[in-house]
């Protein structure tokens, strides 16, 4: 099993730290042929508008859009989760429409804005950190909340095989979210 890590822009390392860690052998992926040797793929936190700039211009956007609706998991982590959103506020970036919500960009304020919130992940404290975070503002019915902050916002959300959080686990130690979406790509 590989895991891929889109590598085009953003902290796409320091979820590959979390992936050895876990000992789970992974791909950087920078290309269409980087991207079909993998059996899942990460797209992590950075800027969502170079992100998917870069995702139209290599056209891993056409690809990776056809792999999901056949079963590929795709886990979005902030910039990430806004890629993979049907829709945003926005409008700007253009999402890739993966799964059925609907998230508002850069909603908590700037860089300065960015916190940590004591969560709730499989029944245990987990501390979240958010950065320049978006916030999910619909969820349709197709959708499972799996953590939500204190004021009831899901912040962890998943669809069969389209996962996304709206901060960053990979600037945690707590590898329970990594090994979340392992088991999700072993078990498609
Ligand atoms: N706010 C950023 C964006 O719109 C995302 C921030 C992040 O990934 N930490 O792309």
């Amino acid at each position: 099993m590989k895991i891929g890590i889109l590598a085009l822009q953003g902290d796409f390392h320091e979820h590959q730290t979390c992936f050895n860690k876990l000992e789970v052998d992974t791909q950087l992926v920078k290309s269409i042929e980087e991207l079909n040797k993998c059996d899942s793929l990460v797209i992590p936190g950075g800027e969502s508008t170079t992100i998917s700039k870069l995702l139209v211009s290599t056209k891993i956007d056409k690809v990776l859009t056809k792999k999901a609706l056949e079963g590929f998991p795709v886990w979005g982590t902030c910039a990430g989760l806004i890629l993979i959103s049907n829709k945003v506020i926005e409008n700007d970036p253009k999402p890739l429409k993966l799964i059925n919500i609907t998230t508002s960009r850069n909603f908590y304020g700037r860089q300065i804005d960015s916190f940590v919130e004591k969560i709730n992940f499989e029944d245990d404290d987990y501390e979240a950190i958010f950065i320049r975070a978006p916030k999910i503002v619909d969820t349709k019915k197709d959708i499972e909340i799996l953590s939500s902050t204190n004021d009831g916002t899901p912040v962890a959300v998943k669809s069969n095989n389209i996962f996304g959080t709206s901060f960053h686990p990979e600037l945690t130690d707590d590898l329970r979210i990594h090994k979340m979406f392992v088991d999700m790509t072993s078990n498609k």
